[in-house]
């Protein structure tokens, strides 16, 4: 059945209910329709005639910015790599979910990330990244970035001093995870978007400092960067869709949600360098995970919070880092940068925390115990990476994620032997509470 986007538009511009249910119902039947969309299963479109066809690829010529501010539907109509209707609709839902104008959706994360960055660099320019970053990002910027001639600063996310001292002519790009993965450390949005915005307002546009925000452990529904003031022209918020959004970890998918007057230029760059989420991702995003964000993460959250103060009073455990804690440094910056679609604080499902033991070596080996013990006996927990599945996962960020980057690194960026990370879902809470209960005392047996 062909998508109606007109009347989706519609549908999501029914202002006065919540986004909850705007993105609930954005996928209900059209008049004698399946209930849920088919998959597109072949890679272009016929035209009803040369002029169709011509005028799908003129829609793109014609879309900076695009007519009455929505994605040109004849460019969902060419081939596949260019995008699809289903790919669209997902767009749009994800934009209304984040608070953006509009969005495109990539194969995986790191491709929305990578994209977002290059699209704005050329050789010469310069780049400001907040660490700790997760593994691959890092990489990313340590090694690949560096070798197409641009040169990466690296600053702490919370230490507005030292990102406007790297600020230069050349700056094009700040990067920055809105909870940064694993430490949870966050940057002062609203200040960042204040020094950009000011900077930004005495250079041509072509000069423009972007700031790209990486706000997969928050979610849309967790955080909006977007409505943090002051208002920021130059705003991207990527995601990876593989965890929270998705929710049950069937398969990768990427997004960034951009204004308007980036699309034309982000939409070419993915047509020429690829990296098109596939249609079956696409409808599964629209049809199950988007429409059950929201409920799934209360829980998430609501057990998060359960498990972080299990954690701080343990006495097996030197430290928790959970932004919903009075204990987390950053909880005050917490409060007014995590707010859901209704204004209230939202923690996340994401914690850290870091065994206690006389020694590094201690630490880390007790942590190894607490992680075998969920393993192998009849636990929840599942050993994985990843975060946002629809079991808990508990990884070593040490062994695991950050694995690629050095000891002296890693310690640099507060990631110390002994740190584990837990992406909370949605068991029950006393399962969660009893497991990990089990394997904390195990662990201070080792
Ligand atoms: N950003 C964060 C914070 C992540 O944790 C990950 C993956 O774990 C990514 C980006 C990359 O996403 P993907 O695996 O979908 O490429």
């Amino acid at each position: 059945m062909a998508i109606d986007l007109k009347s989706l538009r519609q549908r999501l511009k029914k202002s006065n209910a919540t986004i909850e249910s705007r993105i609930l119902h954005l996928c209900d039947p059209e008049q004698d329709g399946p209930v849920v969309p088919d998959i597109p299963a072949c890679s272009m479109y016929q035209a009803r005639d040369e002029a169709t066809l011509a005028g799908r690829f003129q829609s793109v010529i014609d879309s900076d910015p695009p007519v009455d501010r929505t994605i040109p539907e004849g460019a969902a109509k060419i081939y596949l790599r260019l995008g699809s209707p289903l790919e669209w609709k997902l767009a749009e839902a994800l934009a209304l979910a984040q608070g953006g104008e509009t969005a495109i959706m990539f194969s995986d994360g790191m491709r929305a990330i990578a994209s977002a960055i290059c699209f704005r660099l050329h050789t010469g320019a310069e780049m400001i990244a907040g660490v700790p970053l997760y593994g691959c990002t890092d990489n990313l910027f340590t090694n690949t970035i560096p070798r197409m001639g641009v040169k990466v600063h690296f600053v702490r996310p919370d230490d507005l001093k030292s990102i406007a001292a790297r600020i230069n002519r050349r700056t094009r790009v700040v990067y920055l995870e809105t909870v940064s993965n694993p430490s949870l450390t966050m940057p002062d949005l609203a200040a960042v978007k204040a020094l950009l915005s000011e900077l930004n307002e005495r250079r041509l546009p072509g000069e423009h400092i972007t700031l790209v925000l990486d706000n997969t452990f928050a979610t849309p529904y967790g955080c909006n960067p977007f409505a943090i003031e002051p208002h920021l022209d130059d705003l991207i918020v990527v995601h990876s869709t593989t965890k929270a959004i998705n929710g049950f970890s069937a398969g990768l998918g990427g997004v960034a949600v951009i204004p308007w007057a980036y699309w034309k230029d982000l939409f070419l760059y993915r047509k020429d360098h690829g990296g098109v989420l596939s249609p079956e991702q696409a409808h599964h995003l629209l049809t199950k995970s988007i429409r059950t964000l929201a409920l799934r993460f209360r829980k998430m959250q609501e057990n998060a919070t359960v498990l972080a103060a299990l954690l701080e009073a343990h006495p097996g455990v030197k430290r928790v880092f959970f932004p919903g804690l009075a204990s987390f440094p950053q909880h005050q910056l917490a409060k007014r940068t995590l707010r859901d679609w209704y204004g209230k604080f939202a923690p996340g499902h994401m914690l850290s925390f870091v065994m206690k033991g006389r020694t590094q070596e201690v630490a880390e080996r007790r942590g190894r115990a607490l992680m075998d013990h969920l393993a192998t006996s009849s636990s929840f927990f599942v050993v994985a990476v990843s975060l946002g599945y629809i079991g808990t996962l508990i990884e070593d960020p040490n062994r695991g994620t950050h694995a690629t980057i050095s000891k002296e690194e890693r310690e640099a960026k507060g990631i110390t032997p002994g740190l584990l990370r837990i992406s909370v879902v949605i068991e029950h809470p006393d399962d969660l509470q009893r497991d990990l209960l089990a394997a904390l005392d195990r662990a201070a047996r080792s």
